[in-house]
């Protein structure tokens, strides 16, 4: 079967998803395709938080203020696809505490130290599965379970061939496979930037019965809420992509966030894996690829976080917007 689309989007993970949203409120007819099953997005931990992340990973203030504008899409996003959007901050629970705490400061968060706890307001969450849930039934958006296995040029159009044989054609194509290889018959200048991203495999305990009223971090570990339990995570296993529980990092992550948080009474637990897409700088590639062609690709650990940011500029770039600060940082041909 043949159809036609003016946009297709190929994945729906946060990115192909929020950009999805974006393009159907300006007014766009997009298609989404993916095989369906969990993917990255749908076993994060869903945190927004742009404080932490920054402040361990010593990034530039440049890269701070970016990150922060990023979260400030959040209410607005949170509130078009009906999900809760949860303000409660961050601690950090370490023998740095202060270091840490002087960091945030300089990179332009809030953040007090007490007690040997440095604690911010500016990191946010939402809760990974129920997001991807409302994401998936947002009004509008029209997703085929399927696989694109090819992609044909056809004069100013994309012909996408899939793996049930069906074909959709679309005058632009957005690349949201996660950290999954190029797809067959795209340009040599897309697959050369697609091959540069790196899979990062995640993995995230999840435990019933416990509580926690905010997210904690500490060395070697995070704890955050959710529902009915606690997500204690994640692990960063550098160019893996399985996704059977591993023992050893479960062990070890449990037991680096049992030096900060209660986990004596661990009960029922079931283990998340998921692999992230991750650019050379860490920063996702969003934005034109080629005629036709772009990426909402490789926001390496802060995919939900980025994803309104990711999406405004795949939309901008269609539009043909001039470039504003993100879709210069996320210029995917920048590498
Ligand atoms: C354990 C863990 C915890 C995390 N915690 C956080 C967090 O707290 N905060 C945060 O901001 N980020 C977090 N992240 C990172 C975040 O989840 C990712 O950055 C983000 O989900 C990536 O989204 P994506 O849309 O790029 O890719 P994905 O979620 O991987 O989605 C890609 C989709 O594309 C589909 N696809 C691939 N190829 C094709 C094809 N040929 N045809 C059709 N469909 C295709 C796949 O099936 C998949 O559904 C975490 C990640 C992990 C693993």
């Amino acid at each position: 079967m043949s159809s036609s689309s003016e946009i297709l989007i190929i994945g729906a993970g946060v990115l192909g998803l929020a950009t999805a949203v974006e393009l159907t409120v300006r007014g766009r007819r997009v298609t989404v395709v993916d095989p369906g099953g969990d993917n990255a997005s749908s076993v994060a931990a869903g945190m927004i938080a742009p404080a932490l992340e920054c402040a361990l990973e010593n990034v530039t203030r440049e890269r701070a203020e970016l990150l922060r504008e990023a979260r400030d899409l959040w209410p607005e996003f949170a509130e078009r696809i009906g999900v809760t959007l949860s303000a409660e901050g961050s601690e950090w629970c370490g023998p740095d505490a202060a270091s840490v705490g002087e960091r945030l400061l300089n990179l332009g968060f809030a953040a007090w130290v007490e007690g040997g706890v440095t604690s911010t307001p500016d990191d946010w969450r939402v809760e990974a599965a129920p997001a991807m849930a409302a994401l998936r039934a947002w009004s509008g958006l029209n997703i085929v379970m399927d696989r694109a296995v090819e992609l044909i040029p056809d004069g100013a159009r994309w012909q996408a061939r899939l793996q049930s044989g069906d074909v959709v054609s679309a005058r632009s194509v957005v690349l949201a496979t996660g950290p999954e290889a190029a797809i067959p018959g795209l340009t040599p200048e897309a697959v050369r930037i697609i091959d540069l991203i790196r899979p990062i495999r995640g993995q995230l305990e999840q435990i019933y019965g416990l509580q926690i009223e905010r997210m904690r971090r500490g060395p070697g570990a995070y704890v955050a809420p959710m529902t009915d339990g606690v997500l204690v995570g994640a692990s960063m296993d550098f160019d893996r992509r399985d996704l059977a529980p591993d023992s050893v990092q479960a062990k070890r992550m449990i037991e680096a966030a049992g030096r900060f948080f209660d986990l004596t009474s661990v009960g029922v637990r079931r283990t998340r894996v998921g692999v992230r897409g991750a650019s050379p700088d860490g920063l996702p590639m969003a934005g034109a690829l080629g005629e036709g062609l772009l990426a909402a690709l490789a926001p390496r650990r802060n995919g939900w976080l980025l994803a309104p940011a990711v999406a405004q500029t795949v939309a901008g770039a269609i539009a043909g917007e001039p470039k504003a600060a993100f879709a210069a940082a996320f210029d995917p041909l920048r590498f």
